[in-house]
């Protein structure tokens, strides 16, 4: 095993284009982490599932979410090379079960458009499911669900990881699958980065950014956050080099894997792995 790791990390360092893999990666993980990213997200992600809108709170959302887009580009382009090609990966160039290629801000436009061109119609449903909600005690969950589309092309999966996730965060591949499972042995270091321990000795330390050896133990520590929200962690070498591979790994199946973004979805967070594909 032990052999194993060190043949790995020899390869890796022979190999430039993992070097700009790992910048990659990196700035990847530290996008994904970042609170301003997520603020700005979380306003581009538009569930209108849960509560009734009237069209008016609809359509500033969907202003909100546009503005979010153009601000989220600029803030992430303002990294450069990579910080361009995370946007571009993240919003710019998606595909789903339907479209190959197609930008988010695109569908935020259309649905904004319906909105304001269909206006009436909307006011009209809303009234009405307004009406049944005031008559009748029981909220009749079902009765407003039937108000909004339920195959909206984006299902945000609650609580589902992200970074093995593909640009719709609804599918997951199996590579990615295997980084979730690998990621969940890695948990304790996501503490040990917590607590500021040495993931070798056990020892407080004070962490390094990047990677560095432990001044008490001498070994090689590096700070990696995790895809599965479980934060930053600690990692050993070996299982650096580990789970670099996976994610090296599921990269290449999102970039080659026709089944990717339509074939394998991820339930909940459990990882329940469903294969979608089957027909009616
Ligand atoms: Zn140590």
């Amino acid at each position: 095993m032990q052999e194993d790791f060190k043949n790995a990390l020899n390869n890796i360092e022979d190999d430039t284009d993992l070097d700009e893999e790992d910048e990659y990666i990196e700035l990847f993980l530290q996008l994904n982490a970042d609170d301003y990213v997520k603020k700005l997200e979380n306003k581009m992600i538009i569930n209108l599932e849960k509560e009734l809108l009237h069209p008016d709170q609809v359509i500033k959302i969907y202003e909100n979410g546009i503005a979010a887009y153009y601000e989220l580009k600029k803030y992430c382009f303002s990294f450069g090379k990579y910080g361009k090609k995370y946007f571009q990966e993240m919003w710019q160039h998606l595909h789903n079960s339907k479209e190959k290629d197609f930008d988010f801000v695109d569908s935020l436009k259309s649905y904004l458009e319906d909105y304001k061109n269909n206006y009436d119609k909307y006011l009209k449903e809303y009234n009405k499911t307004a009406e049944l909600l005031k008559r009748v005690s029981n909220p009749l969950e079902e009765n407003i669900k039937r108000h909004y589309d339920p195959d909206a092309w984006y299902i945000r999966i609650g609580n589902r990881v992200n970074i093995y996730a593909n640009d719709t965060n609804t599918y997951i591949s199996l590579a990615g699958q295997k980084c979730i499972e690998f990621e969940e042995t890695l948990l304790e270091y996501a503490n040990d980065f917590k607590d500021s321990l040495c993931p070798y000795c056990k020892e407080k330390i004070e962490l390094p950014k990047q990677r560095k050896n432990c001044p008490l133990c001498k070994r090689k520590i590096y700070i990696v956050g995790g895809g599965i929200k479980q934060g930053m962690m600690a990692l050993k070498e070996e299982d650096k080099i580990k789970l670099y591979q996976l994610r090296k790994d599921f990269k290449i199946d999102k970039k080659y894997n026709p089944n990717y973004g339509h074939g394998i979805v991820v339930e909940d967070s459990t990882n329940i792995i469903e294969n979608t594909k089957k027909e009616p």
